[in-house]
């Protein structure tokens, strides 16, 4: 090592070298093994507490290699894995291998890509990987953004957007509901509870908020919004912004876009598609009219942590006319340097969201972008969907199991013992048997309440799972839900 200092935190690329060899050993073998692992271990907060340090804060150092090695397997023989062929639980993905090497890299050269000038070749990489990530879902006009932590943080960077164009002319200066502007904001039952804390963190409140019902597919009901609309105007309301999904967390159902962007137009509202889940399945061709509609959002957010297969995090906004973004965060009066400098104004991100240093989340999104190009991601989308269809059928036709919704790659399902069973029974039998699997490492679902209904819940945005996995999953539930249905006979 070509240093005179000696800070303790400092490796020799021998040191590096040996414990990064090692370290990817241990990585790759999960990757062949953790199909043969269970999920989970299934071990208590109490029993894992005991697996670290002593809880005092160590005074000195240990050596590096040895700690990597211990953490290595500390994690992979005591984690949950999404990874796993039968994780479907949530929306979260098996990560993409890629991803991992990728994000190594970001760190290791660890650009600060806040300001161009600190990231120069990584600001590009994130330009183009945005760029590509609006035509991989078929946007055609010159959608831009940013690349930010998840869902959420990605829907939140759009509605502050949308604020800033719907708010009142000095709402910087004076607040949101200066001279009582009183702005309304609409969405549908099924929204994802990102909207409770938009509203509550960024001025509007939770008056402000429009809770629109769902039709008998459970998408928005269109005409009901605009009649909301309607009388929200006629009471002195200010409508500033309308939430479509694509893709609602618990059943995956898209809202109608195009009937949505119609009554925007109309009302001149923002567009807002939250399409953290479902977006990325407007890539496949015969799913497209089911995303009509896409190309009149103001903004839209997605989750390349979720069907994009990216390791956490990475999520990212994408914006109709990327000024918004500016406009709203951007704090120093850029437009000095559009006059004269316009093809060399620095791109930098801080200005677009709310980050100032950020990291290079782009890296594992834009390698795995080329690794399987757009025409492998329509193939994994597809199976995806194809083994959600799987399950549900199965489901379907098994005497004891009732299939109750089946959208995207989001299936529920229920455990029915008999046709007579109360629903306060089956709820209560359901809800018992997802804590058994959940606990019992062969495979993790999550639940949804579906009009009073306790379903079981898969979501399959994972590559490893195929066939073979959901037939499984499906004699697994059967089983356990066998075994409590006597417990509870008893
Ligand atoms: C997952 C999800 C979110 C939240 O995304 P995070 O990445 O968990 O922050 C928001 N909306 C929808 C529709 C989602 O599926």
């Amino acid at each position: 090592m070509n240093n005179e200092r000696k800070a303790v935190i400092n490796m020799s690329g021998e040191n590096f070298k040996a414990s990064g060899y090692q370290l990817v050993d241990k990585i790759a073998a999960l990757l062949d093994d953790i199909y043969n692992k269970p999920v989970t271990t299934g071990e208590t907060p109490f029993e894992l507490k005991k697996l670290l340090p002593s809880s005092v804060l160590p005074e000195n150092g240990t050596d590096a290699i040895t700690l990597i090695d211990n953490a290595a397997d500390l994690l992979i023989n005591h984690s949950l894995f999404n990874g796993h062929p039968k994780f479907a639980g949530y929306i979260t993905s098996s990560p993409a291998p890629v991803g991992i090497l990728a994000d190594m890299l970001a760190a290791a050269v660890n650009p600060n890509v806040g300001a161009q000038i600190l990231s120069p070749v990584a600001t590009e990489i994130e330009i183009q990987t945005i760029k590509w990530l609006a035509q991989l879902i078929g946007l055609q006009s010159g959608y831009a953004g940013i690349m930010v932590s998840g869902g959420n943080m990605a829907n939140f960077t759009g509605f502050l957007a949308a604020r800033t164009i719907k708010a009142p002319k000095h709402f910087k200066e004076q607040g949101v509901n200066m001279n009582d502007a009183k702005l309304t904001v609409y969405c549908s039952k099924t929204t994802h509870t990102w909207i409770e804390k938009a509203v509550v963190l960024f001025g509007f409140g939770t008056n402000s908020l429009r809770w629109i019902a769902t039709d008998s597919e459970n998408k928005m009901d269109n005409i009901q919004l605009e009649q909301t609309i309607k009388e929200d105007i006629k009471k002195g309301y200010t409508p500033a912004i309308v939430i479509g999904t694509a893709g609602d967390v618990s059943t995956g159902v898209v809202d109608d876009l195009k009937g949505l962007a119609a009554i925007c137009k109309v009302y001149n509202l923002w567009f807002h598609i939250d399409g953290a889940y479902g977006i990325p399945a407007a890539a496949v061709p015969e799913l497209k009219t089911i995303f009509d509609g896409i190309e009149a959002a103001d903004s839209i957010a997605l989750d390349p942590h979720k069907w994009l297969y990216s390791p956490l995090e990475a999520g990212c906004t994408l914006v109709k006319n990327p000024n918004h973004l500016i406009e709203t965060y951007s704090s120093h009066p850029v437009y000095y340097n559009f006059d004269t400098y316009e093809a060399e104004r620095a791109h930098n991100f801080y200005e677009y969201g709310l980050q100032n240093s950020r990291g290079f989340r782009a890296l594992k999104v834009w390698l795995s972008l080329q690794q399987v190009g757009s025409n492998g991601y329509v193939e994994m989308i597809r199976e995806d969907i194809a083994l959600a269809k799987l399950f549900y059928d199965l489901a379907n036709q098994h005497p004891e199991l009732e299939a109750v919704t089946n959208n995207l790659s989001i299936t529920t399902l229920r455990y029915i013992p008999q046709k007579s069973s109360s629903i306060e029974y089956l709820n209560n039998l359901n809800e018992r048997l997802l804590n058994v699997l959940q606990s019992g490492g062969e495979l993790f679902l999550s639940n949804a309440l579906i009009n009073g209904v306790y379903c079981l819940r898969a979501c399959i945005v994972n590559f490893r799972t195929s066939k073979k996995d959901i037939q499984e999953m499906i004699d697994i539930i059967v089983r356990e839900g066998r075994k409590l249905h006597e417990q509870f006979q008893q």
